[in-house]
């Protein structure tokens, strides 16, 4: 019988240990705060925006919104963006992106302060280095989290990842390379995809392809873990996995919604702690 890997049980005993981290920081004067960067109003960025607040006040972390107008321009974008990164009292950005197409993306991430933002070139780098002081994207450091939870030992394992974005796949491949497992990425040129994946013991499913992930691309006994946020035929949200199909084969699952997702606020949370860690140290 197969283990439901859910999100809310990883993030639920995460939030014990980082209530106990704040409260540390309290007692040194140190309030850890987060401040939440949106540029108009998308409804995901809402939807987000919202679930990420809830958790930084669950946790006893601040939560600032800066909230700018969608015709905002570069230069006054960079000065509201500046206050905030030069704001000792903010140990964290979460920027939603994409920012609308007149504003010059690139040059902005160029602008955080690597210590407040995980999309900073500097932290992707350290990532790709092996140093643990970077901080790697949420959702990829999300899957990390929830195998480490459910007592998955990665070493030596052979882990397929699907998919290799810079904000999911490549990191997590990464991650997981740090921990010692032999890593194969998929990618849609891949050649063999069904046989690479059913040879997995650990597969990760990172393509945002609703339910690719069938029955005879797994593996007897395998970890499967599905990052994918999909719609299906039905207008259901669904994974990169078949669930359904797959579910019997494996020994351990993620669904979705309620997996892997679940859980990205609250690595959010703990970069901030962290970050606010290594300022109260440096003080
Ligand atoms: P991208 O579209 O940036 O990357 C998708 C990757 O999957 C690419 O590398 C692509 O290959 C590969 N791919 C796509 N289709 C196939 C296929 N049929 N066979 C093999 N490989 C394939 O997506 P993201 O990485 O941003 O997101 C991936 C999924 O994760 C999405 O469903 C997204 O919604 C979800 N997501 C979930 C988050 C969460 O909080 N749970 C957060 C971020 C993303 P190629 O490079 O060749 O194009």
């Amino acid at each position: 019988m197969s283990v439901l890997m859910k999100g809310a049980d990883v993030a639920n005993a995460m939030k014990e240990e980082l209530i106990e981290k704040t409260n540390h920081l309290k007692e040194q004067g140190v309030t850890p705060c987060l401040a939440i960067v949106r540029v108009g109003s998308r409804p995901d960025d809402l939807s987000y925006e919202r679930g990420a607040k809830k958790r930084m006040e669950m946790i006893g972390i601040e939560c600032r919104i800066v909230e700018l107008a969608e015709d905002i321009e570069q230069k006054e974008f960079e000065r509201a963006f500046e206050k905030v990164n030069d704001d000792p009292s903010v140990h964290g950005i979460l920027l939603f992106r994409p920012l609308p197409g007149h504003l010059d993306e690139e040059a902005i991430k160029a602008m955080i302060r690597p210590e407040k933002d995980c999309m900073s070139p500097v932290n992707i780098a350290k990532v790709f280095a092996g140093d643990e002081t970077g901080y790697a994207p949420c959702t990829a450091e999300a899957v990390v989290e929830m195998l480490d939870h459910y007592g998955i030992d990665v070493t030596g394992k052979r882990v397929t990842v699907v998919g290799r974005s810079m904000v999911v796949g490549k990191p997590l491949a990464m991650m997981l390379l740090k921990k010692h497992a032999t890593i194969t990425v998929c990618h849609t040129r891949t050649v063999e995809l069904a046989k690479t994946c059913r040879e997995a013991e650990i597969l990760v499913a990172a393509a945002g392809k609703a339910k690719m992930i069938t029955s005879d691309m797994v593996g007897d006994d395998a970890v499967v873990a599905d990052v994918g946020i999909n719609v299906d035929e039905s207008g259901n949200l669904c994974g990169d996995v078949d669930f359904d199909a797959v579910e019997p084969k494996t020994s351990y699952i993620s669904p979705v919604p309620r997996g892997v997702g679940s859980i990205t606020t609250s690595v959010l949370a703990k970069h901030v702690v962290c970050a606010a860690m290594r300022q109260a140290e440096n003080e």
